[in-house]
């Protein structure tokens, strides 16, 4: 008989990787089964082009990361990972040369609004500023985990952030901050008047005032490869290329933790329709550079930012998410993009560059992006084309087939349309629970959501942990 394990995760993302930690460490014999032959599903690094260009396929910014509570409390810095910061978290250009920023100080973010609305922003964050860990501890949390550790805060920002960004935004008079937050929403892929839209978009502003939009240094793998090294620390283990398909693939344990969608959950716990009615989101089209110099912005702010938003006005940005979100091909794409190695130059050889990019697609969509992404590239960066060395594409049928959790591409694990974002994967007092006693969901199909900040994995972790207890 082989011996009882206290638990198995199923998955090494992050937010596997964080639960299998978070047991381990109260003393609990924990194995992780990762289907891929690498671990960190959407925090990995490749050589996806050329030889020295080291790119990250799935995430690379890692705001919420940097200001994630479950991340702080682990010594992750000891295990090798270390956030670098680019000159500016992130900048939003516009075709007449100037760019919106989004800087560490509240200041200059509000300067280059423009005057008529560089108070109105500062009356919108101020409320909050230096008050990100309460926050941050308050919101990336879950609406069962009792009562939030300052309720006035908490009541104050649910005021502001419950606003669709559609609502949110007209507070400004002129064009530069309605953009600037379009493009804050726009990492949820979903409608604008969707409620908390506003309030995604104030927490990756408050996240750049407060620590930053950093990447961590040689790619986001490092941050997978910091919770793995704990983990085995911890006394944990590991395997590889190991995908599971039913309950029975795994040694028996106490309590099984699954990373992955709601619905292969479903499938391999044998738990009937449980999650039937979860909807999945529309996808993006990404692609990574290698690049012989620096993107040639002709903003100057947008040489030093991480992050660079591509969409010049709100509208422009609203049309290209309901597009995606309409099963339309992409036009006119609001696009993202990263610049890794502006801030890290471990990620290129010398003097070279990595450049990260991606447009929002339909779910499912099999076309190629690569031309209409390319063109919005050179409306804010003319001369982009003559610095390619090589690129790698990827649209929803290439990242569906890298990990099974992202289902016609969707890499939230889920719509976060309409009221999604919070109640995931399904109205109930634990989402990570399941109608299986031993069976736990830990993916960002659950509360807080998407993004590489391990705080699905976090809270049911101490779902696992509660229910071990009293078993
Ligand atoms: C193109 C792109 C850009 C992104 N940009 C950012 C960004 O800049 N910043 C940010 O914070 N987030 C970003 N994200 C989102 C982020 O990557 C995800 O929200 C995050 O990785 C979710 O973590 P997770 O642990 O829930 O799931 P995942 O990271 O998807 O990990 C799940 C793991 O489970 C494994 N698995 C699934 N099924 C099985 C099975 N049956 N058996 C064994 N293993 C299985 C998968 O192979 C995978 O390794 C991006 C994602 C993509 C794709």
């Amino acid at each position: 008989m082989p011996t009882m394990l206290d638990a198995v995760v199923v998955g090494a993302g992050p937010n596997g990787l964080t639960a299998a930690v978070e047991l381990a460490r109260r003393g609990l014999s924990v194995e992780v089964f990762e289907a891929a032959d690498a671990i960190g599903g959407g925090a990995r690094t490749e050589e996806l082009t050329l030889p020295g260009f080291r790119h990250d396929p799935c995430s690379a910014v890692h705001p919420l990361g940097a200001g994630s509570p479950a991340f702080a409390a682990m010594p992750l810095d000891r295990h090798g990972l270390e956030w670098v910061h680019p000159g500016l978290p992130m900048a939003h250009p516009f075709p007449d040369g100037t760019a919106a920023v989004l800087a560490r100080s509240v200041g200059e973010t509000a300067h280059s609004l423009g005057p008529r609305d560089a108070g109105a922003y500062r009356r919108l964050v101020e409320p909050f500023h230096g008050r990100w860990e309460t926050l941050a501890a308050d919101f990336l949390r879950t609406q069962w985990d009792g009562l939030p550790s300052d309720p006035l805060l908490y009541a104050r920002f649910g005021l502001a952030g419950g606003q669709p960004a559609s609502l949110l935004t007209r507070r400004f008079r002129g064009e530069k901050a309605p953009a600037l937050f379009a493009g804050l929403a726009a990492h949820g892929i979903g409608p604008l008047t969707g409620i908390g839209t506003g309030g995604m978009a104030l927490v990756f502003a408050l996240a750049a005032h407060a620590g930053g939009w950093p990447v961590p240094r040689g790619g986001s793998q490092a941050i997978a490869d910091a919770l793995a090294s704990y983990l085995r620390a911890c006394g944990g283990t590991v395997h590889t290329g190991f995908e599971v398909k039913r309950l029975d693939d795994l040694p028996p344990a106490r309590a099984y933790v699954f990373d992955t969608s709601p619905t292969a959950l479903a499938r391999i716990a044998d738990l009937g329709n449980a999650y039937r009615g979860y909807r999945y989101g529309p996808s993006v089209f990404k692609i990574d550079y290698a690049l012989s110099g620096p993107v040639p912005w002709t903003a100057q702010e947008a040489r030093r930012a991480g992050t660079v938003h591509i969409g010049p006005t709100y509208g422009e940005i609203d049309a290209a998410l309901d597009a995606a979100l309409q099963g339309r091909d992409p036009s006119v794409p609001f696009l993202i993009t990263a610049q890794p190695s502006l801030a890290d130059p471990t990620r290129a050889p010398e003097g070279k560059h990595t450049f990260w990019v991606y447009g929002h697609v339909p779910s499912g969509w099999e076309g190629d992006a690569t031309e209409v992404i390319e063109r919005q590239i050179e409306r804010f960066a003319p001369g982009f084309r003559d610095l390619v060395l090589a690129r790698a594409t990827a649209g929803p049928p290439q990242l569906a087939a890298r990990n099974a959790n992202y289902v016609g591409g969707d890499f939230a694990i889920g719509s976060v349309a309409g009221l999604r974002l919070i109640i995931r994967p399904k109205l109930a007092r634990v989402p990570y629970a399941t109608s299986h006693p031993a069976v736990f969901l830990c993916s960002s199909a659950t509360p807080p959501g998407p993004g590489v900040h391990g705080m699905c994995g976090h809270h049911a972790a101490k779902a696992v942990w509660r229910s071990l207890r009293t078993r």
